[in-house]
């Protein structure tokens, strides 16, 4: 999109500018800028709303709705967005149909990034030399004399004395004040640091990335390879290339967890860490890594998926590692899909992006076998590791006892690991002790009173939580209901109670929990991770956390309890899901020299996942997930778009979702179906009823729904979010 440069104005035709504001607004508002001054697309301004400033863009001409006399004026604060980063909002806008103020408050998150700098005082060796020179202050001065400025607590550290010494030489002028700017700048990190010597494929897949990089072009791959098969070593050189050519890097992480140590990682091939952007930042970081990417200073940038929108001015290259992960997708507010979204900022920013997985989403994959992306492929694991051995236990067949998880074949596979002093993994993803409870008397079950979903037990904490929204109460001793004491049943096992059975069977085994769960939290989750590294313990039980990019150079068995969970969802994407799910967790065994075993626990061991997983064949699992999903129409063959009604009042959210139905136009190639209560009908207090547009692929879906939504109007307490490309169906 081209913009007309703006022509300054005067008094009696004001220079008339449409400014966005980070707002649920339907477009940009008029103002006028101050006289004599032309403000590009892009620039920051204070904006008079109503009583007060706020901030925000001019984002171009303005459309002439508010008459010249009633015009304000903005003031510009010497800061602008990048021409692409508007552009790119402008698209995620209409793409996620949200008003382009909403997507413009993800690129503002950090307001106190426009504030001026607040330079901090360094000092130098003065012209006076102080009558009175005792040791301490003759070591301040000696350090002073090089030249480098220092702030008044590094001088005082340095030179080991109290910042009182240091204050009295100021004011014997022995000490010059001059202005440091606010923040230390980001260390460049250096291509020729320290590297690896690729091989052949990696060497390969490198050189296609860094011709790319140096073309300076849009170009999009898919870096497909195995756990461990090298694809961060090849990724960097890409790195490489992009810091040779002068050009900024982003590097998307699906998780905060895995940026700890991927930033050590980092600094390792590089000497030192990039700049990184993620919620657990400090306010004062954000500002400081905000201002620093806007000026180019951040040259790499690590980051979760809120990275995309920062205000790179020479992006360079774009890496999405785990491209699979459904936790790309944002499923609040403005509802996108980073990955999706990383390859249109990239043909925006006219730069390469790189999709690497093991096991790629089938969208990625079917663009990859279909030329429409390149395909890098790095056959083996680099050095001697080879793939585990993957067996299926059949539980129906299986020898177990009643309420116990870990069946005899699972078990004596533990015993040959302990015994040979190595370590195992047992995986179960769900949380706490068991996920439901019910009473044995009356059969009530106890569920959360703000969402239609079941209270988890944690026996540990002795607590029934909601996995939703948070609720929890202490696990009642008798039945709610029928109030018959100590009738309440656990059914089914969390990871808790595998643990709990483990330590029943093997009680001299030295075991740990890892569960992303808000009772145990992410501290002492990385404990556990941390113990398993340093060899503390024998064996982590865990949920899906302990299934991503750890290594664990002792683990030669993980055990899988209940791989059949998770596909039976009934949404189009829960076998994709289970698959990549159950690859990466067989992924963690035997990733140094020892061989690795997987069991893995199930009741349909003929199931086409199940299959494709014992036979290690992937890509027997995307051509059959291929051809269910294009008879299903399903994504990437079809289109859908979700439309979730949500408030208080369930009559009223019932009432709006059928008026809805009703007033879809008749489009080809189009289906609504729906409304139908959501999974969750109920979740966090509100009622939800949702609608399903299934469209061929040729459709403009976008279009259509703009169309019919305009024509409804919402009754009041009835919220409409509209999910592009939904991942999730609850
Ligand atoms: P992936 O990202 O595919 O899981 P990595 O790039 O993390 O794989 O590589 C796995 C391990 O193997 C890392 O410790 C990495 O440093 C090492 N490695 C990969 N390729 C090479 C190589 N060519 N030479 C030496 N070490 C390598
Ligand atoms: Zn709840």
């Amino acid at each position: 999109m081209k913009h007309a440069p703006l022509k300054p104005g005067s008094d009696d035709h004001p220079q008339r500018i449409g400014v966005l504001l980070p707002l649920p607004l339907p477009g940009p508002y008029d103002y006028r800028a101050p006289e004599g001054e032309s403000l590009p697309r892009g620039t920051l301004v204070a904006a008079p709303l109503g009583p007060r400033l706020s901030l925000g863009v001019v984002w171009g001409e303005s459309d002439g709705s508010v008459a010249d006399k009633k015009l304000k004026e903005v003031e510009p604060l010497g800061a602008r967005l990048p021409e692409r980063l508007c552009d790119f909002i402008d698209w995620v806008a209409r793409y996620t149909l949200n008003p382009p103020g909403m997507v413009l408050a993800l690129a503002l998150r950090v307001r106190s990034a426009f504030d001026p700098e607040s330079p901090r005082l360094g000092y130098t060796r003065g012209t006076e030399t102080p009558k009175r020179l005792t040791p301490a202050r003759a070591r301040v001065l000696d350090i002073a004399s090089d030249g480098l400025a220092r702030s008044v607590p590094a001088l005082a550290e340095e030179a080991n004395v109290t910042p009182a010494v240091v204050r009295g030489l100021i004011e014997a002028n022995a000490l010059a004040a001059t202005a440091l700017p606010e923040f230390a700048p980001f260390a460049c990190p250096d291509p020729a640091h320290d590297h690896v010597t690729l091989n052949a494929d990696q060497q390969k897949a490198a050189a296609a990335l860094c011709a790319d990089v140096a073309a300076g072009a849009f170009s999009a791959s898919l870096l497909d390879g195995v756990t461990g098969s090298g694809k961060t070593e090849t990724y960097f050189e890409a790195v490489a290339e992009a810091l040779r050519q002068d050009r900024q890097t982003l590097i998307l992480l699906p998780e905060i967890a895995l940026t700890v140590q991927f930033l050590d990682r980092f600094a390792q091939r590089f000497g030192c860490r990039p700049a990184e952007w993620h919620s657990d930042l400090s306010q004062k970081e954000r500002r400081r890594v905000y201002r620093a990417v806007m000026k180019g200073e951040a040259r790499v940038v690590v980051g979760a998926r809120s990275a995309l929108f920062l205000p790179f001015p020479s992006l360079g290259l774009i890496i999405v590692d785990e491209e699979h992960e459904q936790a790309y997708k944002q499923e609040d507010g403005v509802i996108y899909h980073a990955r999706d979204m990383a390859v249109v900022r990239a043909r925006i920013e006219e730069c390469p992006v790189v999709l690497a997985s093991a096991t790629p989403s089938l969208e990625t994959y079917v663009n990859a076998s279909s030329g429409r992306y390149r395909w890098l492929k790095l056959a083996a694991r680099h050095g001697a590791a080879v793939l585990p051995e993957i067996r299926l236990v059949d539980l129906r067949h299986a020898k177990s006892e009643p309420g116990t998880w870990i069946s005899e074949p699972l078990r004596e596979a533990i015993r040959n690991t302990l015994d040979a002093n190595e370590q195992a993994m047992l995986f179960l993803n769900r949380r706490g002790y068991a996920p439901l409870t019910l009473c044995g008397g009356c059969g009530h079950k106890m569920i959360c009173r703000n969402c239609s979903a079941w209270l988890v037990e944690h026996r540990y904490h002795r607590r029934l939580v909601c996995h939703h929204c948070g609720f929890e109460m202490p696990t009642p001793s008798a039945c709610p209901e029928c109030h018959e004491q100590g009738s309440l049943i656990a059914c089914g096992p969390g990871v808790e109670r595998v643990a709990e059975e483990f330590a029943s069977v093997f009680p001299n085994a030295r075991m740990a929990i890892a569960s992303s769960d808000t009772l145990h939290g992410p501290q002492e989750t990385q404990a556990a991770i941390r113990a398993m590294m340093k060899r503390e313990i024998d064996v982590l039980i865990g949920t899906q956390i302990v299934a991503k990019g750890h290594h664990f150079p002792q683990l030669t068995l993980v055990g899988v309890i209940d791989a059949d969970l998770g596909s039976s969802d009934g949404d189009v994407r829960a076998r994709e899901r289970t698959f990549q799910l159950l690859h990466q967790v067989a992924g963690r065994a035997g990733r140094a020299e020892k061989p690795g075993l997987v069991l893995v626990q199930t009741r349909n061991p003929d199931d086409g996942v199940m299959k494709a997983i014992a036979a290690t064949d992937r890509n027997a699992f995307y051509e059959q997930e291929r051809i269910y999903r294009e008879r299903a129409h399903a994504p990437p063959f079809g289109r859908l778009a979700a439309l979730i009604l949500s408030g208080a009042d369930g009559e009223a959210v019932r009432d709006t979702g059928r008026a809805l139905a009703k007033a879809a136009p008749a489009a080809r190639g189009l289906k609504v179906w729906g409304p139908t209560p959501a999974f969750y009908q109920l979740l966090r207090g509100r009622t939800r009823e949702r609608l399903l547009v299934q469209a061929e692929k040729s459709v403009d879906v976008q279009a259509f729904l703009r169309a019919w939504l305009a024509a409804v109007k919402l009754p009041n307490g009835v919220r409409l979010t509209v999910d592009i490309d939904p991942v999730s169906f609850f």
